[in-house]
């Protein structure tokens, strides 16, 4: 790995102050996870890195009812799924925390470096669209907010200007009667990403036999990360039953524009996008029973 210059400031300002010094030889580096592998594999290079994790704001995790969830971008899975009450308020989302690599990765690995190293296979983001995430990202001339489902533009890039850091993600307090479940399909049981990945999240009525309102949002299935908006709507007013997510599972299908590789065919992701949309409909009704009982 070619050397680089390491700095680890302890605030905001400054880190911005050091990655606009430097454009864009200056790189992030949080978990290290992906970005480790890159400089070392030569995929990218760095003349200056900039450690983010000393920043208090980065390492946030601040969970209040009423308020909802501010998550420091560099807070990493383990710290999640640790937390007590994270499980309940955002399924999805822990569901994807558990299961990318193994826990030594799970330990480094933060949500803010899944989110900013833009894999349209990344696990966190399907479960950051359906909750409806905030991106806070902080440059040398101000900050700014995006909504999580504007943030990637393509395969390994997004939004983010030479110079600016996401600093924390913004997830508002599920409403009543609701819950999410994240599942991907891969082709061994653990180290592997996602063939196609579906997160969905449902809002039932008071009856709590009718879906009031419903989001899905699907990996590895499109250049980024992608909302399946007309099936999501699909569900609205619909009894909460297997017939229902059956025909949303199938309208899922038209938000995918898939490559095939060597992990799957195209007709294969699409396919897995209705068996996944489905399975994850049913968790997240499953879960709102439990609840409930
Ligand atoms: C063995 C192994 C297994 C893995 N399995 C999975 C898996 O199952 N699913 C999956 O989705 N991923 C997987 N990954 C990828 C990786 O763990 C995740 O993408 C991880 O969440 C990245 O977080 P990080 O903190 O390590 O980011 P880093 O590697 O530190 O950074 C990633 C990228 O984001 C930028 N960045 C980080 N934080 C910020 C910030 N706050 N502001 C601006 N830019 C920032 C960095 O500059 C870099 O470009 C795996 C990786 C390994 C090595």
């Amino acid at each position: 790995m070619k050397d680089f210059e390491y700095s680890a400031p302890d605030d905001l300002q400054t880190a911005t102050a050091l990655l606009a010094e430097h454009g864009e030889r200056a790189r992030v580096l949080a978990g290290g996870t992906d970005i480790i592998v890159q400089l070392r594999e030569g995929l990218c290079s760095a003349d200056f890195v900039v450690d983010v994790k000393n920043i208090p704001e980065l390492m946030a995790l601040d969970y209040r009812a009423k308020q909802g969830l501010t998550l420091g971008a560099s807070t990493s899975c383990s710290q999640l799924y640790e937390h007590p009450d994270l499980a309940t308020a955002y399924p999805a989302l822990i569901d994807a925390a558990r299961i990318i690599g193994g826990w030594q990765i799970q330990t480094r690995a933060s949500v803010g470096g899944n989110l900013c190293n833009s894999s349209p296979a990344a696990d966190t983001i399907p479960p950051l669209l359906v909750h409806e995430a905030t991106c806070l990202i902080q440059g040398q001339a101000g900050s700014r907010e995006i909504p999580a489902s504007e943030f990637c533009t393509g395969p390994g890039q997004n939004v983010l200007q030479p110079g600016e850091l996401l600093v924390t993600l913004q997830l508002p307090e599920p409403a009543a009667n609701s819950s999410s479940a994240y599942e991907r399909f891969i082709p061994r049981n653990e180290m592997d990403i996602a063939v196609a990945g579906a997160a969905s999240w449902i809002q039932l009525d008071a009856s709590g036999q009718t879906i009031e309102e419903a989001r899905i949002a699907l990996a590895a299935v499109a250049a980024t990360p992608v909302m399946a908006t007309e099936a999501a709507e699909s569900l609205r007013g619909k009894p909460a039953t297997a017939e229902s997510f059956a025909e949303a599972g199938e309208l899922a299908k038209n938000a995918a524009s898939p490559i095939s590789d060597m992990r799957g065919t195209a007709e294969y992701r699409v396919h897995l996008c209705s068996v996944l949309t489905q399975r994850t409909l049913a968790r997240a009704l499953a879960r709102i029973q439990e609840a409930g009982s």
